[in-house]
């Protein structure tokens, strides 16, 4: 196996393939990097592509005879010709797996999937209960601190009014560090089903999301350019869903840019026929050993910390949750003092 992510080469992609692919899909250091099925439009083939992944529907399996790193290949098809020509041709590092061991597989994962559904309704209910015992006397600090800060108190020492702000922002980090917190609890609870879908235009939702996010800016003299894009551009999503992705990677391209700086937002038509919506600054960039983790929950870079100390850890993997809920890609590059770019990639509606 991989040192550190297991190489999957799927082999099938109707119903058990699918759901084999979703699950395997939300598991961490594992990755898919083949599906193989003869009818291209079968729909573990179509959620391969949405996540980039190679697809081969000519029947044949060169790249499994080429790529030694492919740790494991799962044949779900259960077809005798197709498990022989699959032995021939893969590599002698790789296991194959046929149609009997991988449908217990498949029954581990459902039940494995339950449980975590499961404790995440728990992880959920508890933290609606506890974020309601903490936001209350955390607001009623802060309205102390609004009375002092008023100067209804008196006169404040310029030392205690700067203490009396630090305790003003801190709360209100703790209060979004909170909502966050509960807000990715109640996305763990749902699936696909649970989004509220309909048709919109992508440039729209992009600028209103720039909209809110100008006064945000503005204070720190940083220009957010919106370029233009005059093609086709809808999609279906749940529309306050992906405007809370959106905020959260606008949210972090400004707090993570230098004072004065640029962020770039453009959506563009892939040669794939997805549209691309990147959201590009300029500022402290991500050193390529972080790169990997910044989706993980509570996860922040180290030059992060030091150039904003409140942040949750949390807005990134909100943002993930809901692209992989919608079964839309988030990617993130960036190289350190340079600069970032998180790219979100989603299909477009299908015309009538
Ligand atoms: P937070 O911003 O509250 O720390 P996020 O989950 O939004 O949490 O981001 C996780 C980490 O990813 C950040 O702490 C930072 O290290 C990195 N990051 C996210 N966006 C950017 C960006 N635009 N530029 C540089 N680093 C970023």
């Amino acid at each position: 196996m991989g040192q550190d992510t297991d190489i999957i080469a799927l082999v099938g992609a109707r119903d058990r393939g699918h759901a084999l692919l979703e699950a395997l899909l939300g598991i961490p250091r594992i990755e898919v990097r083949y599906v193989f099925d003869a009818d291209p439009a079968a729909p573990g083939v179509l959620l391969a592509r949405q996540n980039g992944i190679c697809c081969r529907s000519d029947g044949r399996f060169d790249e499994l005879s080429a790529d030694a790193d492919v740790d494991l290949i799962l044949e779900t098809t259960g077809e005798p010709e197709v498990l022989a020509a699959l032995q021939t041709s893969k590599h002698p590092n790789s296991c194959l797996l046929c149609a009997a061991g991988v449908r217990t597989l498949s029954h581990v994962l459902a039940e494995l999937t339950d449980v975590v559904a499961r404790a995440n309704v728990e992880k959920a209910r508890y933290l609606r209960q506890a974020s309601h015992q903490i936001k209350s006397p955390l607001s009623s600090i802060q309205s102390y601190v609004n009375v002092i800060l008023g100067g209804y108190t008196g006169e404040l020492p310029e030392r205690t009014r700067e203490i009396m702000e630090k305790i003003h922002s801190r709360c209100d980090a703790a209060l979004d560090a909170l909502a966050k917190r509960r807000m990715l609890a109640d996305l763990r609870c749902i699936d696909r089903d649970g989004l509220e879908m309909s048709t919109v235009h992508l440039s729209e939702a992009i600028s209103e999301a720039v909209d809110r996010h100008a006064a945000l800016a503005d204070e720190r003299g940083i220009e957010i350019r919106l370029l233009p894009h005059d093609g086709p551009d809808l999609v279906d999503c749940d529309p306050q869903k992906v405007a809370t992705l959106l905020a959260e990677l606008l949210q972090n391209a400004l707090i993570y840019s230098y004072d004065h700086g640029l962020v770039e937002v453009s959506v563009k038509a892939q040669r794939d026929g997805r549209l691309a919506v990147s959201i590009r600054d300029h500022g402290i960039g991500i050193p390529a050993r972080c790169l990997p983790r910044i989706f993980d929950e509570d996860y922040r870079a180290d030059p992060a910390v030091k150039h904003h100390q409140d942040g949750a850890g949390l807005g990134l993997t909100i943002a993930r949750e809901i692209a992989d809920l919608h079964q839309f890609h988030l990617a993130a590059e960036g190289e350190e003092g340079k600069g970032s770019v998180f790219t979100l990639t989603v299909p477009p509606a299908p015309t009538a």
